[in-house]
Formats: C-alpha cells, sequence, structure tokens
C-alpha cells in the first residue's frame, strides 16, 4: 500500500485563535529541500487584523497586575522546559541550526523568558527632588514606566526563538500587546510559541502571529498609526527602511555587523583558538556577532594562522539533525552563491584561501582567509556565512584602526594581557560592548546589547527593552495648597 505524506498546515495565530489563511506557502529545509510545512501568506486584511486584536487586547493587558504577567511568563518558562528537544527540533529543521546549538538556543530562550519574568515585577520609576529649583518647594515627583501599548516585533530567521523571545518576552513584562511577524524561513518556531502562550494563560490577543513577506505585511505593520513601537532584528538594509517609514514610532533596530577580535602579542593561543573558531563557524557563521575578523600581532601571526586552520578542519559538516554536525547548511542556495563568490572576489584581490571556499550541497565549508584587503566584501561587509579572515597588524593601536574602519559597530573583542592596552581598547573601538580577553561572540540575555553606526540604534537584553518599551510618565503632587 503506498502512503501519502501530509505536509503540516499551520495556521495563523490572531486574537487568540488558530485562524485559515487566504492563501500558503510551502516552507522547505534549507538543508535538504525536503517541505516542512505549509504556511500562511498573510494578505494586508489579515495583517490588519491582527493589529485590530492587539489594539483590542489592550485592555485585558492593562488590567493585568505585574505578579500575573510574570506569572504567565514564568508558566511559558516551564512550559518551554517540558517541551525543550521538541522546540530544538523545529529551530533545527526550519534553520538548518545543528541540532546541539539548536538546543543552546532553546536553553538560552527559557533564560531570557526567565529575565522577563523577574523584570515584570521589578519596573521602578524614581522621586525626584524637585526643591532642588525655585519654585519646586513643597512638591512630591515620581516617575512611572506606562505600556506604549502595540508593539510590532520583526525578527530574522537566525535565531527564530531566542531573538523572539527578546521581543515578546519584555513586551508582556511591560504589559504590552504584540504583533510578531518572524522570518519567512523560520516561522514554525513562532507558532509553536503562540500555542505555548496560549497554554500559559497569556489574554487573547495579547500576541499574534502572522506570517508571509516582510515587504507586504511587515510594511504595513511599520505604517499603521496604531502601532506604538517597532522593535526589529535583521540587515542594515532593511532596518533603514523601516526607520524611514516608521514615522514617530519608537524603533529599535539589531542590526548587521562584521565584528572583529584583536590578539595581542602576549596571548597564550592554545587557550583562545578553540574559542576563536567556535566563534567564526557557530551556526555557519549566521550570527550578528559572528567573528568575521581577526587582527593578529605580527609576532605570533603564522602560529595563530596555523593553529586556526588545523582546528577549522576538524569541524564536521553535513545534516543539522546528526548530533556530530557543527556546520550545516546555509540558509538559502543564494547565500552560499553569495559567500563563495566574495571569497573569489578577496583572492582576485591578493587574499589566500588557507581552508575551505567550496561547497557541498548547500554547506559552504568553514573557510579561512589570510592577507585580505580591507575593501574586499568578505571584510568590509557582513558576509553572514562560515567565512573568517585573519590579518597580520604591527600594534594593538593598528588593530583598533583596523576594527573601526567599518560601517559596523556592534561587538568587539581583544585578547591582551596588558591591562592598559585594554582599558584603551575599551576608550577606542567604536562599538556597542567590548569583550575583554573573549571573542565578540559572547552575549548572554541580561547584558545590554545593541550597536553604534549601521549596527543599529537601541538596546535589547531584558532590563534596556523594558525601557524601550515603556514611557515614562512624571507625576507632580503639589502639597502647597
Ligand atoms: P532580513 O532579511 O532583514 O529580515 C528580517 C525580517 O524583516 C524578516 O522577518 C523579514 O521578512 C522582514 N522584512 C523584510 N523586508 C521588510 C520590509 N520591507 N519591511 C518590514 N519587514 C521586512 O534579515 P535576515 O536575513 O532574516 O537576518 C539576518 C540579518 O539579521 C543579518 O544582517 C544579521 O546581522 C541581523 N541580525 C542582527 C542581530 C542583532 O541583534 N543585532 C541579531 C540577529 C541577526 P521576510 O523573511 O519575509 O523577508
Amino acid at each position: 500500500m503506498t502512503q501519502t505524506r501530509v505536509t503540516k498546515r499551520q495556521n495563523l495565530f490572531i486574537n487568540g485563535e488558530w485562524k485559515e489563511a487566504e492563501e500558503y506557502t510551502p516552507l522547505y529545509s534549507p538543508y535538504n529541500g525536503e517541505i516542512l510545512a505549509e504556511i500562511p501568506k498573510a494578505s494586508i486584511q489579515e495583517a490588519d487584523e491582527a493589529i485590530d486584536a492587539a489594539v483590542a487586547a489592550q485592555t485585558a493587558m492593562k488590567k493585568l497586575a505585574a505578579h500575573e504577567r510574570s506569572e504567565i511568563l514564568s508558566n511559558l518558562v516551564q512550559l518551554l522546559e517540558e517541551n525543550a528537544e521538541k522546540a530544538a527540533e523545529i529551530i533545527a529543521k526550519e534553520a538548518a541550526k545543528p541540532l546541539t546549538t539548536a538546543r543552546g538556543e532553546v536553553a538560552r530562550t527559557i533564560q531570557t523568558y526567565k529575565f522577563a519574568a523577574q523584570e515584570a515585577n521589578h519596573i521602578y520609576g524614581e522621586t525626584l527632588p524637585l526643591d532642588a529649583a525655585p519654585g519646586g518647594e513643597k512638591r512630591l515627583a515620581y516617575t512611572k514606566h506606562e505600556p506604549l501599548g502595540v508593539i510590532g516585533a520583526i525578527t530574522p530567521f537566525n535565531f527564530p526563538m531566542n531573538l523572539v523571545a527578546h521581543k515578546v518576552g519584555p513586551a508582556i513584562a511591560t504589559g504590552n500587546t504584540i504583533v510578531l511577524k518572524p522570518a519567512s524561513q523560520t516561522p514554525l518556531s513562532s507558532y509553536f510559541l503562540a500555542e505555548l502562550l496560549e497554554k500559559a494563560g497569556l489574554p487573547a490577543g495579547a500576541l499574534n502571529v502572522i506570517t508571509g513577506s516582510g515587504r507586504v505585511v511587515g510594511d504595513r505593520i511599520v505604517t499603521d498609526d496604531r502601532v506604538s513601537m517597532i522593535t526589529f532584528t535583521g540587515s542594515p538594509e532593511v532596518g533603514k527602511e523601516i526607520r524611514s517609514k516608521a514615522g514617530l514610532k519608537r524603533t529599535t533596530l539589531e542590526l548587521g555587523s562584521n565584528a572583529a577580535v584583536i590578539v595581542d602579542e602576549d596571548v597564550d593561543l592554545d587557550r583562545i583558538i578553540g574559542r576563536c573558531v567556535q566563534g567564526a563557524f557557530g551556526f555557519q557563521g549566521q550570527v550578528c556577532i559572528s567573528l568575521q575578523r581577526v587582527y593578529v600581532h605580527e609576532k605570533l601571526y603564522d602560529a595563530f594562522v596555523e593553529k586556526f586552520v588545523a582546528k577549522t578542519k576538524e569541524l564536521v559538516t553535513g545534516d543539522p539533525l546528526d548530533e556530530k554536525t557543527d556546520v550545516s547548511a546555509l540558509i538559502s542556495e543564494g547565500d552560499v552563491d553569495r559567500v563563495l563568490a566574495w571569497v573569489k572576489e578577496a583572492e582576485e584581490n591578493g587574499a589566500e584561501v588557507k581552508t575551505g571556499g567550496k561547497r557541498d550541497g548547500n554547506v559552504v565549508l568553514p573557510t579561512v582567509l589570510t592577507n585580505v584587503p580591507a575593501d574586499a566584501k568578505v571584510s568590509c561587509q557582513e558576509v553572514f556565512g562560515p567565512t573568517v579572515m585573519i590579518n597580520s597588524v604591527k600594534s594593538v593601536d593598528d588593530a583598533i584602526a583596523e576594527v573601526n574602519n567599518s560601517r559596523y559597530g556592534l561587538q568587539a573583542g581583544i585578547y591582551t594581557n596588558n591591562i592598559h592596552k585594554a582599558m584603551n581598547a575599551s576608550d577606542e573601538l567604536e562599538v556597542g560592548g567590548v569583550m575583554i580577553n573573549d571573542i565578540p561572540t559572547f552575549r548572554v540575555d541580561h547584558m545590554p546589547y545593541g550597536g553604534v553606526k549601521e549596527s543599529g540604534t537601541g538596546r535589547e537584553g531584558i532590563k534596556y527593552a523594558v525601557e524601550e518599551m515603556t514611557e515614562l510618565k512624571l507625576v507632580v503632587v503639589n502639597h502647597n495648597i
């Protein structure tokens, strides 16, 4: 007997209901092209319905006390812990994220919601000494944080659960409602989140998930006047477009980078090589703070390159669902072609390919380049693929200048045993975060995180996102009368 495979059809999540869409599109595995599900391609009208629901749900969200919002988030944490393996499999399949890395993302997602559950109970204002100004005598002044209203959250494919958590977690903690538009390649994890939040007790309409083209559905969310804030994580190109269309809405933009690390002359290489290789190739380099550029002091350069290349060659490439896989497919075939073309361009301009530079299906083999000119795309643009360039520098000061010679400024790292050089680097590096004796790829989920230059505006990390997602209100009590 022949068996027909039934593809799962996912519906939209609007106003607490799973709603059939007018149109669906197949979702393919980036690794092997298998159809994973049928995904709704929301229309403008369906996007409007999601926004209507979020507007209406503001009343219910405003009624929730801080401890009730915290409890919903704690319930979500518990449900995620119970369903961690399922969540990891969803990410591994839709994003081709190696299963072990996907498990790591789920563990971090749980952390993020734990921080959000705590933060819901700690949203403080302050009292102000108004009598510091003549005329301010006998007036009590205090501030409080009020929810903005409807938050439009637009998210990328590379951390489909944790980057959504960085928006949904603080939005719930602060009593806002949300319209979430996840990346078209990774919608299943967001719908799974909606399922769990429904069980966790979130009021209907407080979270709405819609999928479809960013240019259509995303644009509708960005331009609707009823949405008070856009929190966007994605590419600088889309970020700039959103900023230009968002009008007076508050916008947080978490964008790309070509993150770099500096290696000083006094460093014990054996203690850092493994970490650097991990930072360069984790999730195929599709990480906004992936280690893309390495500037090594000339005294250690040859040894660094030799050890780095040897360690890179140990990486296992292949199926994301195989426990042994370190590096799997890029998110699309177009990205495979783009990354290899950029490697070729660097080679034509004098760079040397030490390993990789080839594909195996949709997997780009981990690629190490040396002597890369600063204007080669693999240096000055965001590669978002498994390539890293290693250049020699004469001094830490020269390295700082190279790092700063960039449109981007998300995070940077410096390995050194010299406290003066470390402190100087922390002053001089033009980035949102400086990691001393670590790679730029370091992140835990409560630290302030965000960039300067074309890496974006605003900060995430729950406490900081809470500030972005609330309006400060001042109350002055006059007791002169
Ligand atoms: P992307 O192409 O910019 O897409 C991000 C999101 O924006 C997707 O949901 C996309 O929808 C949507 N979108 C596309 N065009 C839009 C428009 N005109 N209006 C509104 N929304 C629109 O980014 P990606 O390829 O998914 O992710 C990779 C990028 O994200 C990299 O640049 C990376 O550095 C950055 N990133 C930054 C951080 C950070 O925290 N700084 C973290 C992770 C990733 P569709 O999928 O339907 O096109």
